[in-house]
């Protein structure tokens, strides 16, 4: 009877995906390839893109009914699962009071005062709507406080789709790199340098011969955009002395890391204080924030204290503050991030484990909730260490446990996460389902 009833949903599960390859053509109508963001596609995985009907904690539910343990977590937000209650319940009441005023809220401040109170690291932030509209406002700031215009990047950090930051390496050692989309300026790609991440050499080098004319380097202290890519503390110590010897301001984009790997992210983490942090993703609690935070004296340059534009419609909007404060407010409980770590640690060990017992070139990397499928087995530190190979093995993968209810981000460039709502048995059922799709991934 069990058999049955588990053929039958292995049945279900294999079969029944038409309604979301329905949507999928209907939405392709729509939008430029059917999303509304290019890695929703699936086009590094099989398949078409599954559409989301609910979640709740640590599960979501797609147009056919298939129930999936996400880890994916709407890319890194939901750091407290699907409709978490409180969250819920105070966006609820806060909409009926309406949705945006464009004029200062209590709940602006209430969420400002929060996060401030708890970040040794800035003294003042501004809210925007998303990540690449906070980075794209510290670059400003940057640049209109040390009135100078290069920006230094690393390979294989994503700061969002800003102009000057969709630059990669150009070939053989020129520092100077080619953009990653048709409609970026040359004049702008001339004002971004880009270097290998890890590497004091060259970031030394390029201080050097630049530091003159670089308002900022810009780095996500925790690279989670192309696999993860975790630095040596000791890199991330030398970059914050080196450019405050050379008079250059260092920007920790935290969209990802902020109150991820702790509630003042990867400066508290790794106690190095930036000059000024970006954050996004769970700084809304699901909803769109973003923010950019520094000392008092950097962020007098924002207007309308200083010359620095910045402005924003639906910033700091009464719905979004509500449910940013209703989820930070949840990640300041005693020991919230060391049991986040401690699940996280067991649910990949189990992998790892059986990975090696079977001898794949396969390990998990982690730090805190944040948790990498990669296909080599030494920890890497830098983009071009990545095994392109691994990305065949990543799209079985990825297939076999679609079929098997478990939801990763659609490419093996992508990081996991794990949520407070998922629960030991949850993570458990996860780990066994991983360890049945290596067989079948890597075999
Ligand atoms: C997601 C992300 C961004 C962009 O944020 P959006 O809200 O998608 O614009 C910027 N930087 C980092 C490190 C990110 O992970």
């Amino acid at each position: 009877m069990i058999y049955a009833t588990f053929a039958l949903m292995e049945l279900v599960n294999t079969i029944k995906r038409s309604t979301s390859a329905e949507l999928y053509e209907e939405a392709k109508q729509y939008f430029p390839g059917g999303v509304n963001s290019p890695v929703r596609a699936f086009k590094s995985v099989s398949g078409p893109p599954l559409f989301i009907k609910k979640g709740k904690g640590a599960r979501f539910t797609d147009e056919d009914n298939n129930e999936y343990i996400d880890f994916c977590c709407s890319w890194g937000p939901l750091i407290l699962g699907h409709d978490n209650d409180q969250i819920r319940e105070k966006v609820i009441e806060t909409v009926r009071n309406g949705t945006s005023f464009g004029a200062p809220t209590r709940l602006g401040n209430e969420l400002g005062k929060l996060i401030l109170d708890n970040n040794r690291f800035i003294d003042k932030i501004r809210f925007v709507s998303s990540g690449t509209e906070a980075v794209m406002s510290a670059i400003r700031l940057a640049r209109g406080v040390t009135g100078k215009n290069k920006v230094i990047k690393f390979e294989g950090c994503y700061h969002g789709h800003v102009d000057s930051l969709l630059v990669r390496a150009g070939s053989g050692l020129a520092t100077f790199g080619e953009s990653t989309s048709a409609g970026i300026p040359d004049s702008f790609i001339k004002e971004t340098l880009v270097i290998p991440l890890n590497d004091k050499e060259a970031l030394e080098q390029v201080l050097k011969a630049h530091a003159a004319e670089t308002a900022c380097v810009i780095i996500e202290p925790v690279p989670a955009n192309n696999g993860l890519l975790l630095q040596d503390k000791c890199f991330l110590e030398y970059l914050r002395e080196k450019c405050t010897e050379h008079n250059v301001l260092l920007i920790f984009d935290e969209v990802i890391s902020g109150f991820r790997v702790g509630f003042e992210g990867a400066a508290g983490y790794y106690n190095i204080h930036p000059d000024i942090s970006t954050y996004g993703k769970i700084i809304g609690g699901g909803m769109p924030v973003g923010a950019y935070g520094a000392s008092a004296e950097i962020m007098a340059h924002v207007a309308p204290e200083g010359p620095v534009y910045q402005a924003g419609t639906l910033s700091a909007n009464p719905v979004a503050m509500a449910a940013g404060y209703a989820a930070t407010q949840q990640l300041l409980e005693e020991g919230f991030y060391e049991n986040m770590d401690a699940k996280t640690k067991k649910f990949v060990h189990i992998v790892e484990s059986y990975a090696m017992e079977k001898e794949y070139p396969f390990r998990m990397q982690q730090i805190g909730s944040i948790f990498w499928l990669s296909f080599v087995t030494e920890r890497i530190t830098r983009a071009d260490q990545i095994d392109s190979a691994g990305m065949e093995k990543f799209k079985v993968l990825h297939h076999e446990l679609l079929q098997r209810g478990v939801y990763l981000g659609p490419s093996g460039y992508e990081v996991g996460f794990v949520s407070a709502a998922h629960t030991e048995a949850d993570l458990a059922e996860a780990a066994r389902i991983i360890c049945e799709c290596l067989d079948i991934a890597m075999t």
